[in-house]
């Protein structure tokens, strides 16, 4: 497999533990970028935080994307996102009846941080409130790919319902083919997510049917994590032919992950 480039990866900006400047520096082991939250209480909050950090990122060699924080974040000007190399779409959470719901729980389970079985499968196994969920996280890509202009959906099906443990049965097929249609009639492409192991097989398989795009995108917070789930992944569905995107926004510099 040629070395895909990783798009998903945070620094001391946001909520990672490594700095920019060393960020910077694994760049020789391994292609990649470097992505923090927006919006992120310590440095990420405003337009200026955002262009000051694409400033020294980019100073550093480093391609810039941000992790736009979907139904969050503050509008992105177009001016910003346009000099951002990628903008990375990802919910982490959707608003039901005015109330939070986050992901935070179903994130650490389906990252192995908490142990099975998943805690708050009673609660989600209720079918109107799966509807539910699955209606608003769509409502925000699809937001975040009309009106804020995102490159890349990030862990497109990580929710309380991947962590219910059958994702082709927990996202019906005619939700998966909306989320795609989406990204194929708008050239945004699908990240395919180290850390939490998503998107599942028969939906990249319908996906690259379709003619997506794909990114890469380990979600390191810590050491720069392998790609060999990432890599299993794509041999699995057989989507080797990609394409997938090299460190720039969709409508440029796409390959293959294929070495021949
Ligand atoms: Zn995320
Ligand atoms: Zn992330």
């Amino acid at each position: 497999m040629t070395r895909l480039f990783d798009h998903h990866i945070h620094s001391t900006r946001s909520d990672g533990t490594v700095s920019l400047e060393d960020r910077a520096k694994s760049v020789a082991m391994r292609p990649h970028g470097i992505s923090d939250h927006y919006p992120w209480p310590s440095g990420m909050r405003s337009d200026g935080d955002v262009l000051r950090y694409l400033d020294d990122a980019a100073r550093l060699g480093l391609r810039v994307g941000i992790e736009y924080d979907l139904g969050v974040a503050p509008p992105l000007p177009r001016s910003t996102r346009d000099a951002l190399d990628y903008v990375i779409g990802s919910v982490h959470q959707i608003a039901l009846d005015g109330r939070r719901l986050g992901y935070d729980v179903a994130g650490a389970f389906l990252k192995g941080r908490v142990p099975p079985p998943y805690p708050e499968a009673g609660r989600f196994a209720d079918r109107e409130l799966q509807r539910r969920v699955l209606e608003s996280h769509l409502a925000l890509v699809r937001e975040g790919i009309l009106e804020t202009g995102i490159d890349i959906v990030g862990h497109p099906t990580m929710s309380p319902l991947a962590a219910l443990g059958d994702p082709e049965a927990a996202y019906p097929v005619d939700w998966q083919e909306r989320l795609i249609e989406l990204c194929v009639e708008h050239g945004v492409a699908i990240e395919i997510n180290e850390a939490y192991r998503v998107p599942h097989r028969a939906f990249l398989e319908r996906a690259h049917a379709r003619g997506v795009r794909f990114s890469v995108g380990s979600d390191s917070h810590f050491a720069l994590l392998p790609l060999d789930r990432t890599e299993a992944m794509i041999r699995e569905a057989g989507i080797l032919s990609g394409p997938f995107l090299g460190g720039r926004r969709a409508q440029e510099g796409v390959s293959t992950a294929s070495s021949s």
